[in-house]
């Protein structure tokens, strides 16, 4: 049997409707941009395996640091103790943050350092003696699938047998060049009625709500509000991370720097699992204390591992090398120019770029998982290109060591695609 019959006995794959969608694709290997399946197929990864491995898939660079890593020291309880992989990742990572972090408190997904973020937030007052029980978030935001990431995302039907259980979160719309006004009312009605303790947001792209884009100047407002508010302001760059929005952070794009950042995905380059969530010198003081209860009591059994520091460590440096930097604005460019002539097409509505990320919205209906979107990515996927249309939208986040013909033929493949439909 191979794999994707093997696969059907025992195992139950996230975010799957396993009735609606019983197949799966055995992948054996992955090299660079590339993906390979078990009947021989080769895929472009367009979408760097949910915009994780930036430096191409088995980076030898990084196996290698891991390699040798793993030779001397595994995992150790990162309670008391410490070693030089986190350290040495702690002091890259800082030189690359926004300027007010100091700290990071290290996990293992997007979504528990969407939790710590949270709980960091809800405590730094608690610490004060002030109890604030609401938080704010964006009406189309996406933070993970764990209780506190799912009660500040945007409410969707695929949250409702939990939707009773979630935090209390009010949600704003997100600036779109135009609502400036109402937003800022709709704030201060909110800080009026709720004890406000801390905002949640994707700065710059919102992924799952369709590569939704906004500018800096709206956000830089709500930002402002929370500052003089003090609202604890949490940005989730889960996502837009290392790189991805042409500066290392999108919150680079802000005058108003967050309180608090989530990192993860492109964090090890896609090797191994791993999280943090940094935050100002001011927030780790709220729980610096000689009472014991003030501290933070959240921990996870793998937090600092030293093999996934290892691998961060190892992105970061080709991160911040020539080589990445001038791949990074040659994908710029060249999306720029495929937008160009792409948004003239008659099935194309509108096009929208933030870095190397680039997407496009069909002038067709879809639903999100509707049969259209999966004859879409069928066709991808027969073309020899891994993409995941997001309902009608058609987005790219490739590795950053996508080569030139390899990114002509994704630009190829999307116009077949319109073409066809
Ligand atoms: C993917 C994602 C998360 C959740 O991360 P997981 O590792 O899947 O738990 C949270 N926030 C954003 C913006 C993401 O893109």
């Amino acid at each position: 049997m191979n794999l994707k019959q093997r696969d059907k006995n025992h195992i139950w794959h996230p975010l799957t409707q396993h009735k609606l969608h019983p197949e799966t694709i055995g992948i054996t290997k992955a090299q660079g941009c590339i993906l390979f399946d078990e009947d021989g197929n080769e895929y472009i990864d367009a979408i760097a395996s949910w915009y994780t491995c930036m430096y191409g898939h088995c980076n030898s660079y990084i196996t290698q640091k891991v390699a040798t890593q793993m030779q001397v020291l595994d995992q150790v309880v990162f309670s008391g103790f410490t070693h030089e992989p986190a350290i040495k990742l702690s002091e890259a990572l800082i030189e690359i943050l926004p300027s007010n972090q100091n700290k990071l408190f290290f996990s293992d997904n997007g979504s528990t350092s969407v939790e710590i973020g949270i709980k960091m937030a809800l405590q730094f007052h608690f610490n004060q003696g002030e109890k604030r029980n609401v938080l704010l978030a964006f009406e189309d935001g996406f933070h993970g699938d764990t209780f506190g990431a799912m009660s500040v995302s945007g409410l969707s039907i695929y949250n409702g047998p939990f939707e009773d259980f979630f935090l209390d979160v009010k949600r704003i719309p997100t600036p779109n060049g135009e609502n400036h006004e109402a937003i800022l009312y709709l704030l201060k009605e909110l800080t009026s009625k709720y004890k406000i303790a801390g905002f949640v947001y994707e700065p710059l792209v919102q992924g799952a709500a369709a590569m939704k884009m906004h500018n800096p100047e709206g956000l830089n407002s709500i930002l402002r509000f929370c500052k003089t508010n003090n609202i604890i302001t949490v940005a989730d760059e889960v996502m837009t991370g290392f790189g991805k929005t042409g500066h290392f952070f999108a919150s680079d794009y802000l005058d108003i720097k967050p309180d608090i950042i989530c990192l993860s995905k492109a964090l090890t380059g896609g090797l191994l699992p791993m999280a943090i969530t940094s935050c100002s010198q001011e927030i780790f003081d709220a729980f610096y204390s000689d009472d014991m209860s003030k501290g933070l009591f959240h921990g996870h059994t793998y937090s600092g591992n030293p093999l996934s520091c290892t691998a961060a460590l190892a992105g970061i440096e080709l991160l911040k090398s020539d080589d990445i930097q001038i791949n990074i604005q040659r994908i710029i460019t060249s999306h720029e120019t495929f937008g160009k002539h792409i948004k003239n097409h008659s099935k194309v509505a509108s096009i929208r770029q933030t870095g190397i990320i680039f997407a496009l919205d069909l002038n067709i209906e879809m639903e999100r998982y509707g049969n259209l979107r999966d004859k879409l990515f069928q066709f991808f996927m027969n073309n020899g290109v891994f993409l995941r249309p997001l309902g009608n939208t058609i987005y790219i986040q490739a590795p950053y060591v996508i080569s030139k013909k390899q990114l002509q033929k994704v630009y190829q493949v999307i116009e077949g695609a319109l073409d066809s439909l």
